[in-house]
């Protein structure tokens, strides 16, 4: 008998399980894919570790976080600074003062925060009180232009609807800056795990019984039947077979292309801003850490729309959406030996250091001795 049995071998079930082996408890860990990690999981290819599901940096705004993750990695000094490619004119991001000398040919911070300011007085004449969409509140916090050559292109085919139609919280998370400054992040602590994400795992999960390749799902009864309690980190309306109804979800399908020369775009990723190219971003995998292998890989991320087929890859956090996971939400706590945790068990927009705060404090409610 086990004290629990983790459904994921993500971030969020890899934490709380290598916390709860800590602590003597006995954990199953259970994971469909083929592999441990979730969507941070890179593998070695040509030397190169490569991002499969898409880049992941890490970020954090805690210190507690940050030493708390050098117990399983040394980060490298990697700082995200990522291009924006629009119809073949390149410019920086985030939007700062790099992206507006380019684009306006002005020089100063006042010359730039003039022009967003008529811009936006003029667009938003009819706008009272606060912006009420994603179209509203990219104009107000950075005016026309930028709008209609980085945020309306890409998000669109990023979300597969209209800014009009999305919330303003999605575009929240990207910084404005009035100084020359190319970091993709605020936050004080930023790296890339030297050799990869997947010898983090290796180490969370040293201690647990994982499964790969097994669908919960499909083994409900007798998984249930193994473990006191179930910690699932899948998205919440499968577990209850989508009664209530389906979540949304973006998905998103990777091509990956090994190429042989040494350095195809010179830096690590490069946003591809107008509505008609099908990908959003590329990749080129070895600048994560600074490589200097003979031949690079490059991965396309092309955003799809989601179906039960597709792995759900980002929660659609709109209105009608959030009511539906509250409505799951109730059900879940009926359910007492039963607990829900991570970006889709929970159903939110998390970067890994939410992931790591969410179960660190699942880890102290659950485990406390
Ligand atoms: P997941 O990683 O999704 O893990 C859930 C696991 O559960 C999966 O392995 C899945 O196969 C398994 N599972 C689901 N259902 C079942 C079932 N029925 N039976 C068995 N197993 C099941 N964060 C950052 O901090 N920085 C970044 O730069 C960044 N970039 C990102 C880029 C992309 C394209 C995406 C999609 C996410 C990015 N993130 C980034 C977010 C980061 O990936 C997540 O915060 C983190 O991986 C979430 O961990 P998790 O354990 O909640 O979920
Ligand atoms: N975004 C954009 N243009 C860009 C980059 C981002 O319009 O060049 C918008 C887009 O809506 C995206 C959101 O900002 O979904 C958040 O961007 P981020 O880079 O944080 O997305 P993630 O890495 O989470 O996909």
């Amino acid at each position: 008998m086990f004290d629990y049995c983790i459904v994921g071998s993500g971030l969020f079930g890899s934490i709380f399980a290598y916390e709860a082996s800590k602590r003597d408890k006995k954990c199953l860990v259970i994971e469909k894919r083929n592999h441990i990690g979730g969507n941070c999981y890179t593998k070695s290819q040509e030397g190169i570790n490569i991002h499969n599901f898409g880049a992941h940096i890490f970020r954090t705004d805690s210190q507690s976080i940050w030493d708390y993750m050098q117990q399983f990695c040394t980060f490298n000094h990697f700082i995200n600074s990522p291009l924006a490619n629009y119809k073949g004119e390149i410019y920086n991001l985030p939007f700062n003062m790099n992206t507006f000398s380019k684009l306006w040919g002005i020089s100063t911070p006042k010359e730039a925060q003039e022009i967003i300011e008529s811009q936006k007085n003029s667009a938003l004449e009819s706008l009272k009180g606060e912006p009420q969409n994603l179209e509203e509140q990219a104009i107000s916090l950075v005016g026309v232009d930028v709008y209609e050559k980085f945020i309306k292109g890409y998000t669109q085919k990023q979300w597969g609807r209209d800014c009009k139609d999305l919330p303003k919280s999605i575009i929240r998370r990207i910084p404005v800056r009035f100084t020359y400054d190319n970091n993709y992040f605020n936050d004080p602590y930023q790296g890339i795990p030297k050799g990869g994400y997947t010898p983090i795992f290796e180490k969370l999960l040293k201690n647990c019984e994982v499964w790969l390749n097994t669908d919960f799902l499909k083994h409900r009864e007798e998984l249930q039947a193994k473990a006191k309690k179930i910690l699932f980190t899948g998205a919440i309306d499968s577990y209850f077979d989508y009664q209530l109804g389906t979540l949304e979800y973006r998905s998103l399908h990777f091509e990956h292309e090994t190429l042989g020369i040494p350095n195809y775009q010179g830096v690590a990723v490069v946003n591809y801003t107008d509505e008609e190219t099908p990908y959003t971003r590329i990749i080129e995998h070895k600048h994560f850490e600074f490589g200097t292998q003979e031949k690079t890989i490059i991965s396309k991320e092309y955003p799809q729309t989601w179906d039960k087929d597709k792995e759900p890859y980002y929660p659609i956090n709109d209105e009608k959406n959030q009511a539906l996971y509250e409505k799951y939400k109730n059900l879940a706590k009926n359910e007492k030996s039963l607990i829900f945790g991570g970006r889709l068990g929970e159903y939110r927009y998390y970067d890994m250091q939410d992931v790591i705060k969410s179960a660190l404090e699942l880890v102290k409610k659950e485990l406390a001795q």
